[in-house]
């Protein structure tokens, strides 16, 4: 390829003429900050280098997938020997029932894995268990709260509170959410004996970072047993990232199924389903619930898996909360002193920027401090002076344990700069 051609505008522009959008996930776009994504060449530990050579700090690490930091020499190690064994067979493997074991050894009451090939099909796949395990029809979800984007988790709140879901996007038919009711998030909802399971983000990880609040989720585990459903844990995000067990050991409340991803590939394409035995021994072939998958359990995922989940140990799991505790802590006093409100909250090695004075519980709060606009300039910004965080307001930042302190710091240092720079342009605006 002519060396002309290796710029950010010209990758994006080619891009653009043979994939839609020129991206293929929507939240690697810069359609709600504006500009041109930068294309990435290769990525080291913290950081990521894009086609044009400029380095950026990276708390993307692929949305949480990448919890060691980039190319990990042990993973990439891992991943290129079960390359050299053949990269998929159509029959079980080793490697599957090592990750499946690591898996139920480090989470509290689970019993049995069904490894799949996205956090999209583990959610799917959960909701169908549950609705073949219950022979209820009823979903409930959380407004906010992100679980893939199979048809019926794609809802969105109606106008009501609580309401029937309404389509989240073209071409799902108004009947593939009509079993699916969206509530606030942080308020525990009287359910029915219709309902097969409610699904929640145990930490919500994708309308920023927002915490459940006391009560909450052992709220649900209670109402879920009052009428019967089962309570799902979407712990794609919070799954071996916010302590060794998950938000389960965390929390020490029991879901009857759980949901993974990102963290258990090791940077591969992998999903998991977990739970009590019972439910799911419904699973085809022991059960009715059909499911499948020509890569399910993938050998280059479960090893890549395998070798993440044992470096993650305890001295591991609190050099991640400590770097993430620092970096909440002295974001939100550097942003304040240049005048800028805003909250960053931080749970376990997850943060979120919020703009504006008031904490958010759910989405319609952080819609509110969305709507305030200021995080395309912080965006850019920080972007500007070479720290990468996702181009899209709603998402949380992953310090990896790739990230050193003075990374910590220098991160500090240049949002200062950024912060003054946006009471600059405010005060010249206004
Ligand atoms: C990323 C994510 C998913 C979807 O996982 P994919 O691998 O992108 O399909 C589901 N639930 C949560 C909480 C997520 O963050």
């Amino acid at each position: 390829m002519d060396e002309q051609a290796r710029t950010n505008a010209a990758l994006f522009e080619r891009a653009q003429r043979v994939i839609p959008g020129g991206v293929n996930s929507p939240v690697r776009s810069f359609a709600s900050v504006g500009g041109t994504p930068y294309c990435v060449a290769m990525g080291r530990g913290s950081t990521v280098t894009d086609v044009e050579g400029r380095r950026y700090l990276d708390y993307v690490q692929s949305y949480g997938a990448s919890i060691l930091g980039h190319g990990d020499p042990r993973v990439v190690t891992a991943i290129s020997e079960a390359a050299a064994r053949g990269a998929t067979f159509g029959a079980p493997t080793e490697g599957e029932v090592l990750l499946a074991e690591a898996i139920v050894e480090r989470v509290p009451g689970v019993d049995k894995v069904r490894l799949v090939s996205s956090g999209t099909e583990a959610t799917m796949t959960a909701i169908r268990l549950a609705r073949g395990y219950t022979e209820r029809s009823l979903i409930v979800k959380f407004d906010g709260c992100y679980h893939g984007h199979s048809d019926a988790l794609l809802a969105s709140a109606g106008s009501g509170v609580a309401s029937l879901g309404i389509s989240g996007s073209a071409g799902v038919p108004a009947a593939a959410v009509s079993e699916t009711l969206v509530v606030p998030y942080n308020v525990v909802p009287e359910l029915t004996r219709e309902v097969a399971a409610v699904i929640v983000e145990p930490v919500a990880a994708n309308m920023g970072l927002v915490l459940p609040v006391e009560g909450f989720l052992e709220g649900l585990r209670a109402e879920c047993d009052r009428v019967g459903a089962l309570l799902i844990f979407d712990e794609v995000i919070t799954g071996f990232r916010v302590a060794r067990g998950g938000a389960i050991e965390y929390f020490g409340v029991r879901p009857d199924l759980v949901t993974y991803g990102k963290v258990i590939g090791g940077g591969l394409p992998i999903g998991a389903l977990a739970g009590k035995a019972e439910v799911m021994e419904a699973l085809a072939p022991s059960g009715p619930v059909y499911q499948a998958g020509t890569l399910s359990g993938n050998p280059l995922a479960t090893a890549a898996g395998r070798t993440v989940l044992e470096l993650l140990d305890a001295e591991a799991y609190e050099m991640l909360r400590g770097r993430a505790s620092q970096l909440s802590n002295e974001l939100v006093k550097v942003i304040r002193e240049a005048g800028v409100a805003v909250q960053v909250p931080h749970f376990s090695s997850l943060l979120g920027i919020f703009f504006g004075d008031s904490v958010v519980t759910n989405y319609a709060e952080a819609r509110d401090s969305v709507e305030l606009g200021l995080y395309p300039a912080f965006f850019h910004g920080m972007l500007d002076r070479g720290i990468a965080l996702a181009p899209g307001p709603y998402e949380v930042l992953f310090p990896s344990l790739a990230h050193t302190p003075a990374e910590i710091e220098r991160t500090i240092d240049v949002a200062s700069a950024v912060a003054h720079g946006l009471m600059d342009k405010s005060v010249t605006l206004g």
